[in-house]
Order: structure tokens, then sequence, then C-alpha cells
């Protein structure tokens, strides 16, 4: 059951669990201006739950910008649904992925059920940005940061409210679901760690998982340290073998119990070809995925 947070005065989380592929968290930061989304989500019928949300609790004032955290489909394929007047703001990274975007149009059989997207096109956002930007709704300050290098993906960005304390991460983080880094970068996505300790946070959001009050982001930091350093060190010790073969003997430890470990491959294969300096193939990636999970991965979109 999906629910809208209350994080901070006007200032709502959209929390889906349990944060498995295709089930993102979203934002919404209210003002004297309107509401300001971060992110929206895969498919009609999610994000039409998603803006039911956000207008009850804000009174139905109008979206005047989105912010999107990062290219992937759960994050921005919503954005379609969006009022013509809303203004779609992100990395120019994130726009320039999205124009090139072929799993809406012809989504391949990765998952299953594949699904029910119910959008027909991308809508691309038409302001970008590469470090930082500040919008402001009314009185209220939301600062947009890249992290400078790539990490879930080349584009990331982190929405901050510094009144508030309240930091949507995107994807930088998964809360109890297993970490993605295959569009971005192992040794970024590890980095990104202390610069997201850095914002000093009272509530941190996800892109998938639970809220983490402040008191816990440091052991969520930690965990996926632990993992992105688990998945570098394996990649290093690989030899000749394929990401396939290596994933196959691996041990899994205390990482085997979160959602969706087949992520496992899909990491080792941009950890293989950062450490050779090759080009992945995303396909190529998704297929050993599916390979090592013995069937198509599981969706409930
Ligand atoms: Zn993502």
């Amino acid at each position: 059951m999906s629910t809208l947070e209350r994080v901070a005065d006007d200032v709502y989380a959209w929390i889906q669990p349990p944060g498995t592929w295709w089930i993102n968290n979203a934002g919404a930061v209210g003002g004297a201006d309107g509401v300001v989304l971060i992110d929206t989500c895969a498919t009609r019928r999610r994000t039409e739950c998603f803006l039911a949300a956000v207008a009850e609790a804000t009174a139905a004032r109008p979206i005047r910008l989105a912010v999107n955290t990062h290219l992937h489909g759960d994050h921005t394929y919503g954005n379609a649904l969006l009022p013509e007047s809303t203004v779609i703001v992100a990395h120019e990274q994130t726009r320039t992925g999205l124009l090139a975007d072929f799993l809406l149009t012809a989504t391949p059989p990765i998952w299953s059920p594949t699904p029910d997207w119910d959008i027909t096109q991308i809508r691309p956002p038409t302001v970008t940005m590469r470090d930082n930007m500040v919008l402001h709704n009314g009185s209220r300050r939301i600062e947009l940061h890249h992290p400078g290098y790539p990490a879930h993906t080349l584009g990331d960005v982190v929405a901050w409210l510094p009144a508030e304390r309240v930091l949507f991460t995107g994807d930088l983080l998964f809360h109890q679901v297993t970490p993605l880094v295959f569009m971005g970068s192992v040794d970024g996505a590890l980095r990104s760690l202390d610069w997201l300790a850095g914002f000093d946070a009272a509530v941190t959001v996800p892109g998938h998982g639970p809220l983490i009050p402040g008191a816990e982001l440091s052991n969520v930091l930690a965990a996926h340290e632990r993992y992105y350093r688990f998945i570098r060190d394996t990649a290093a010790q690989a030899g000749d073998r394929s990401p396939l073969d290596v994933a196959r003997d691996v041990d899994l430890g205390e990482f085997a119990t979160w959602p969706d470990p087949e992520r496992l491959v899909l990491n080792l294969h941009r950890a293989h070809a950062d450490r050779t300096g090759t080009t992945m193939d995303l396909l190529a990636a998704f297929t050993d995925a599916i390979t090592w999970h013995g069937g198509p991965l599981h969706c409930t979109a």
C-alpha cells in the first residue's frame, strides 16, 4: 500500500513498498507558489495514485515544477501525465538519456509481468542543469545538487531542503533493497555516500524503500558501502571470468535477503566494464541477470 508521508510542514514523501523493480519513491514540496514534485512513477496507475494523494494533501495547488532525480523510467515515465504547464527539471544527462529511451515503447521481455505502462511517450525535462540549481517555492528553498561524477547514473540529482533538512536522494540510496549501479559507476556510488552524509539530513527519502530517519542514516550508508565494496572486490578477483560466471560462484552473504538480488549480475557487468575500459551491453547484462535468476525478473508494477 503506497502512502504519502508528511516529512516536514507541507513536504511529503510518496513511499511505495516494497521498492522493488519499477516501484519507486517520489515527493512533493508545497509552498506559496504551488507544488514542486520530486519524480513521478513508472505507470499511469501508479502516477495517478501519487498525483491524487498530492492533490488531496496540498489542496490541489498547481504543480509548477517537477524534478527528475535521474533518467530511469520508474521516476520519469509519469512525467507524461503532468499538466502541460508543469516545467520539468533535471540534469542534462537525464534529458539526453530519456531522449534515447527505448524501454517504454519496446519493452524487452526482461520482467514478468511486463509493467503495464499505459503511457505512450516520453516527456523529457525542458530545463537542465549540470552542477547545482535552486528552486524557490514562496519562501521555501529547494536545492538541486549533482555529485559531480557518475554514481547510480550519469545524471543523478538530489533535492535538498536546507531549512527543513529533508533530503530526496533518488536512487543514490536503495533502503532494504539491492542497490543498482549498472548505468553509473561502482566507485562513484561508493564515493557518493560521504557526499550524502555531508548534508546531515533529519529525514532522508531514498529512491526505493522506507524513509530513513536521521539517526538511521549512518547505518544505511554503511550497508551501501559494504555492498559496493563487495561488488568492487568480487569484480577485482574475477580474472578472465565473465560477470555471469563470477556471479554464479558468489556467496551474497548478508545481501542475500535484500529483494532483487539478481542486480548482482548487472552491477558486476558495470564493474567489469569499468575495470576493462569497455562499453557495457545493457541487454546482454540483463540476459545474464535473467539466467542467474532462472527466469524473467519479478515485477509487480
Ligand atoms: Zn534508478
